[in-house]
């Protein structure tokens, strides 16, 4: 049974201050998986998770994250700004990005921060956009099929992103006479992936990999990047990634593979989104409309505008009936939203307890490619955003993004006065 880290009480107190729908993150939950990532890899020396800020973009929460030690993985111009805001530069930041803007890389150099070069041809672009600096990182692409002991996890062979070994061979040795010194490498293959073993398989590649590298160029290849991909137990079913497991794992093939190499050691650096925030963000919703038509349908305060995973990929979220966590599952129901789209659903044909009007739901494993996927298609605004604290109580509860007015969502028109706003009282 998946369980809500709020209960009905402080979602109702929460939803006194703040309207729903909200988001609401653990920070307790958060800090205890960096704590237990960094504890799987204490045995490396230099290791280092690098939140990919995409997954929930919020700089309170990133501060957080820091706090507990990480660096943030950037891949564009806005991502690099909330870094820079909470005081984040050089090793503290890595950029990971494709199709990459001349000013992205120029602000992403004048940062410091690690560059990790997306192909072959951005060796000189960088050069024309902010320089080469002395450690830069090289993305990989294996091609082909990626599988871990013979089923097939990801298509490396029809991603957009890296580059082949012979490319990657060939920008070493220019961005070495270019004045490069020191080199990573990184490959991103499978993503979500709850497989244990996805890490260790990654790893005994680009230790092999790294290992050649050296061997054809004589570089210095000082870490390896494994990026994001660790995933989170979306269904009640599922089981979480045992961290004690991947850790070892990875040093077994580093052990066999690195230690008795030319290379020695290396650093191992992570570029984890979801595992870190995931599953410490719900989003809290209020059931506000009943339809008994072909099917039973729960209309909700909050659409895919707020949530978009399920409408996008048909993602499972759990969901709870706040209060009604022991009452049997003997209704079955489509949670839907108000778009004007029938892929707005949060659920189809989910058991649940009955629900009535007023109830508040929680969205489970929200809290990573969830408000940061958020859009305004129907003229639906984006919601607030609050940090429980480990006290976990309503009233020590933190705003940490208002939601949005119809003010915001009109902001762009604020070069004219075409936008006429109802007047106060007549809604
Ligand atoms: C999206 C992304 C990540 C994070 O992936 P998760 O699945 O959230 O762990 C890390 N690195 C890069 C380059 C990415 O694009």
């Amino acid at each position: 049974m998946k369980k809500c880290f709020i209960d009905l009480k402080t979602a109702e107190e929460l939803s006194k201050k703040y309207p729903t729908p909200f988001y609401v993150y653990d920070e307790q939950g958060i800090r205890n998986g960096i704590r237990a990532l960094n504890k799987a890899f204490a045995w490396n020396e230099g290791f280092k998770e690098y939140f990919a800020v995409k997954a929930c973009p919020n700089p309170f929460l990133m501060k957080i994250i820091h706090e507990e030690g990480c660096g943030m993985d950037c891949s564009s111009y806005c991502e690099l700004v909330l870094s820079d805001s909470i005081g984040l530069s050089g090793d503290d930041i890595m950029f990971s990005s494709n199709v990459t803007p001349g000013e992205d890389f120029e602000y992403a150099r004048k940062l410091g921060a690690v560059i990790n070069l997306d192909d072959a041809t951005m060796v000189d672009f960088l050069a024309a956009h902010g320089g080469i600096p002395e450690e830069i990182c090289l993305r990989y692409n294996p091609g082909g099929d990626f599988s871990i002991s013979g089923a097939i996890m990801g298509n490396p062979g029809d991603a957009k992103y890296g580059m082949t070994e012979e490319q990657l061979v060939d920008s070493v040795k220019k961005l070495q006479a270019m004045g490069a010194k020191s080199f990573g490498i990184h490959a991103f293959l499978a993503s979500n992936m709850i497989d244990p073993d996805y890490y260790p398989a990654l790893s005994e590649i680009l230790f092999k990999l790294s290992v050649r590298v050296n061997e054809l160029t004589g570089a210095r290849v000082t870490f390896v990047n494994l990026s994001g991909g660790i995933g989170i137990p979306y269904k009640p079913e599922e089981k979480g990634p045992d961290l004690e497991y991947i850790g070892a794992k990875v040093k077994e093939a580093y052990d066999r593979i690195i230690v008795p190499s030319p290379l020695k050691s290396l650093a191992i650096k992570a570029e984890l989104g979801r595992y870190i925030t995931g599953a410490h963000g719900i989003l809290v919703t209020r059931a506000i409309h009943q339809k008994h038509i072909y099917k039973e349908y729960v209309g909700v305060d909050a659409c895919a505008a707020n949530l978009m995973r399920p409408a996008m990929y048909g993602a499972y979220h759990h969901i709870t009936v706040l209060g009604k966590e022991n009452c049997p599952c003997d209704h079955i129901y489509d949670v839907t939203g108000g778009l004007c789209e029938n892929n707005d659903k949060f659920a189809i044909d989910r058991r649940l307890p009955k629900i009535d009007n007023g109830d508040l739901l929680a969205i489970h494993d929200a809290g990573a490619h969830g408000y940061a996927m958020g859009y305004n298609y129907n003229g639906k605004l984006k919601c607030a955003e609050l940090l429980l604290t480990p006290s976990k109580k309503a009233e020590d509860a933190v705003l940490i993004r208002r939601a949005e007015t119809p003010a915001d969502y009109f902001s762009t028109f604020d070069f004219c006065d075409i936008i006429k706003y109802p007047e106060e009282g007549t809604t």
